[in-house]
């Protein structure tokens, strides 16, 4: 099963940093369509988008990556050129190695493998790539599901490659995420001298009460399958430096990751709320990075559990931790969305790697669920 391991050193060799794909795309494709699948490409802006698929029927299961990386940061860190894979003590060590050039590899030589012991399989397999995952994410998997949509091509089943697994491969796969939601508050107050309070309004005392009352906020309990929802203040700037001078006005930075206990609208009506208590002038803004996701049960499910449980021989945890994924566009759709990758100690770190072992097993795993579904 070196292929594996030889596809992923060509991948990893493309210095594809987001938003560049750096023709791994192009590497795939050829692959691929050799065995029937169609090359479709969607490109947005400066994002390269593919979607390779072979048969017509449903099910559809779609595997879903990225080919962009995160930046190296100071070459002098690594041990290692991070561009050029070298393999030492049993792992490969380059960027992308585990997030994730590692799961791609993985995946295609899964399919390979299986299509050659079932040419006719159950359903359709597709591929879908996007360089924009590690960036800002408005021209990749977004933009490709509403392509999908549109033409009413539909997922069944979505397994994301991201390195989701802890000390083994296989030990956990994440079956949802948290939503994420971030504001900005603006508190306006009147700017003075310290020593005449009388003539100002300081915004960072009237804001004070607020901010304890948000912080404290019992937002829910969470569920059986997620922590209650949290929200932490990520920066505080007011002041003008001077140490005799209120300040006019003081802006906040806040996140809320939340459970499917909440939705956005209720975050934001209890949000207000709580402000507008306290009487202050304020203005908030909010931008949704994404909303939760959740599949608690389903063939996908089962597929994986039996396919680690044959593969490594042990029961995997489902979970829903860690930031969040492009599995996030894919859900809404109604698609059962699992993520099961590498082990994701090293990722967007340097000296990135996988263990070659690491990722002949994540391949097992990867064919054994398309047996079980397809086969
Ligand atoms: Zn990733």
């Amino acid at each position: 099963m070196t292929e594996t391991l030889t596809l992923l050193e060509q991948l990893i060799r493309r210095e594809s940093v987001t938003p560049n794909d750096a023709d791994c795309q192009d590497i795939l494709a050829q692959r691929l369509s050799k065995l029937g699948f169609s090359d479709e490409r969607m490109n947005f802006a400066d994002t390269q988008n593919l979607w390779l698929r072979r048969g017509l029927n449903p099910p559809l299961f779609v595997f879903l990556g990225h080919t962009d990386v995160v930046p190296t940061g100071p070459l002098t860190a690594w041990d290692s050129p991070p561009f050029e894979p070298s393999i030492r003590d049993g792992k490969l060590y380059g960027r992308g190695a585990a997030d994730m050039k590692g799961g791609i590899a993985a995946f295609v030589t899964a399919v390979e493998r299986f299509i050659s012991q079932h040419p006719s399989h159950k359903g359709s397999i597709a591929i879908m790539m996007t360089s924009d995952e590690e960036g800002i994410a408005t021209n990749g998997v977004v933009k490709v599901v509403d392509v999908l949509e549109q033409r009413q091509e539909k997922i069944d089943w979505c397994l994301v490659g991201e390195p989701s697994s802890d000390k083994l491969i296989g030990d956990v796969v994440r079956v949802g995420r948290r939503g994420s939601l971030n504001a900005k508050l603006t508190v306006f107050g009147i700017q003075g001298h310290v020593a005449y309070p009388e003539l100002a309004e300081n915004p960072i005392h009237t804001v004070a009460p607020a901010l304890k009352e948000l912080t404290e906020e019992v937002w829910d309990q969470g569920n059986a399958f997620f922590p209650p929802t949290r929200l932490q203040i990520s920066n505080i700037n007011g002041g003008t430096g001077a140490e005799n001078i209120i300040p006019g006005q003081l802006e906040i930075q806040f996140n809320l990751r939340f459970c499917t206990e909440l939705d956005e609208a209720s975050i934001k009506t209890r949000t207000h709320a709580i402000l507008d208590k306290h009487g202050f002038k304020y203005d908030l803004q909010w931008r949704l990075s994404g909303n939760p996701f959740l599949t608690s049960g389903g063939a996908l499910i089962d597929a994986t559990h039996a396919a680690i449980q044959s593969v490594c021989g042990f029961e995997t945890i489902d979970d829903t931790g860690g930031g969040t994924s492009d599995g996030r566009f894919i859900a809404p759709t109604g698609a059962q969305v699992i993520e099961l990758g590498p082990l994701n100690a090293s990722i967007h770190k340097v000296n990135e790697h996988i263990g070659l072992d690491e990722l002949e097993t994540l391949s097992r795993i990867y064919e054994q669920i398309l047996v079980n579904l397809l086969a």
